[in-house]
């Protein structure tokens, strides 16, 4: 069914909209209500769906199929409408929010063109950012300062934005950016004074000056073009606060002014190398010590090769690791180290041509360990202390 399309002449100041629902269509998860006239404008052009409310039921999507506009709702919110008079609620935030987001599309894809000869191939408004894809592999970082400056130069001229609807035969006569749509009975032309012609079917401010501002927050490569992220509007503001937000917390723990902070990230994160480095040459060296005291006071246990087993509770499985491999150096025992606190072991053994799985593996697998390894080094980890001192008394 036809309905009046009223989504583009709305009142900003008007709380509510008078409307009637024709016909309530039952879908696979939604239902589609039907309305003789609407102020909510259907995804189409790269703009998304408006929401608000019909009589109150919230909508989840207003969609454009074959000439129709679907209202859709749950189908459990769908069973409270009836046919008859609706009041029609539109989200003004989230139209108003895609509305700038869109004629500061139009705007910098305009920009783009005239000062660097580059298309725009496609574009997204999303709830969080929003892209356009444009046709070059390069768009360095003066670029976009340069497009940037530019965009708020005709924010700041406040340029008129202009609907003119053609017949298709006279849409020659508009320089238009892009292809228009083919088998429409009429073109909607959107002019930015002074900046760009565009054939679109989405929802626009009255004039530049209402989209505030435009930051492009980055361009990376995208198969083959350039996918250009950008804010604008009130989502700059929002942006920025969450940046400065940062910054201050940045600024208080590392003492520098917020101008400074990437400075002092950078600052920091190299001492934080340094004394990583340095670490692991003390970490090194402790294990030696360790590893010389632990031989100096073990008595192996008879066999061939002798075996070693010490228990190590103040150590982590790493720590424990790091001293068998400096002990492996300085003993041809079979040395067995045990960290109660992770309830892991690990062997070493340097002899050539030894296997030390035998001896192991069954062992911890009989006490419901598991882990792994080769023939001079192998470890493993039980599910209780229990099962580890089992282990341990298990061996020879
Ligand atoms: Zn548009």
């Amino acid at each position: 069914m036809q309905t009046q399309r009223a989504y583009y002449d709305i009142d900003i100041t008007r709380e509510s909209y008078c409307a009637e629902i024709r016909e309530i269509r039952v879908l696979q998860d939604t239902v589609a209500v039907m309305l003789d006239k609407t102020i909510f404008y259907p995804e189409g052009g790269g703009q998304s769906g408006d929401r608000g409310t019909i009589n109150g039921v919230a909508l989840v999507d207003v969609q454009e199929k074959e000439g129709e506009i679907l209202h859709l709702v749950s189908a459990l919110d769908g069973a409270r409408l009836e046919l008859g008079p609706a009041v029609l609620v539109l989200d003004m935030r989230r139209r108003r929010d895609f509305t700038v987001l869109h004629t500061a599309q139009h705007l910098l894809s305009g920009t783009i063109l005239r000062l660097t000869g580059t298309p725009t191939v496609s574009m997204h408004l999303g709830d969080e950012l929003c892209t356009i894809d444009v046709d070059t592999k390069v768009f360095p970082e003066e670029t976009c300062i340069m497009v940037e400056e530019a965009v708020a130069d005709a924010i700041e001229g406040d340029q008129p934005v202009i609907i003119h609807h053609c017949p298709p035969e006279k849409v020659s006569a508009f320089p238009l950016r892009k292809v228009p749509p083919q088998g429409e009975a009429v073109i909607r032309v959107v002019e930015i004074q002074g900046h760009d012609f565009s054939p679109c079917c989405g929802t626009h401010l009255a004039s530049t000056g209402q989209i505030g501002m435009l930051r492009i927050l980055g361009a990376e490569k995208y198969k083959g073009m350039t996918r250009i992220t950008f804010i604008a509007g009130r989502r700059v503001l929002r942006d920025s606060r969450l940046l400065r937000h940062n910054g201050e917390l940045s600024s208080r723990g590392l003492k520098v002014p917020v101008a400074e902070t990437g400075k002092g990230v950078l600052a920091l994160l190299e001492k934080t190398n340094q004394l990583e480095r340095t670490i692991k040459v003390l970490e090194e060296e402790n294990a030696g010590f360790r590893a010389e005291a632990l031989l100096r006071q073990a008595v192996p246990h008879r066999g061939e090769p002798a075996l070693l087993v010490e228990s190590i509770p103040d150590a982590g499985i790493d720590e424990v690791i790091r001293i068998g491999r400096a002990a492996q150096k300085l003993s041809d025992a079979l040395i067995v180290l045990v960290s109660p606190r992770d309830v892991k072991f690990a062997a070493f053994c340097s002899v050539k041509g030894v296997d030390i799985r035998p001896l192991l593996k069954g062992n911890m697998e009989a006490q419901g360990g598991h882990g792994g390894g080769g023939a001079s080094f192998f470890q493993g980890t039980f599910p209780s202390g229990a099962a580890l001192a089992a282990f341990v008394d298990a061996l020879p």
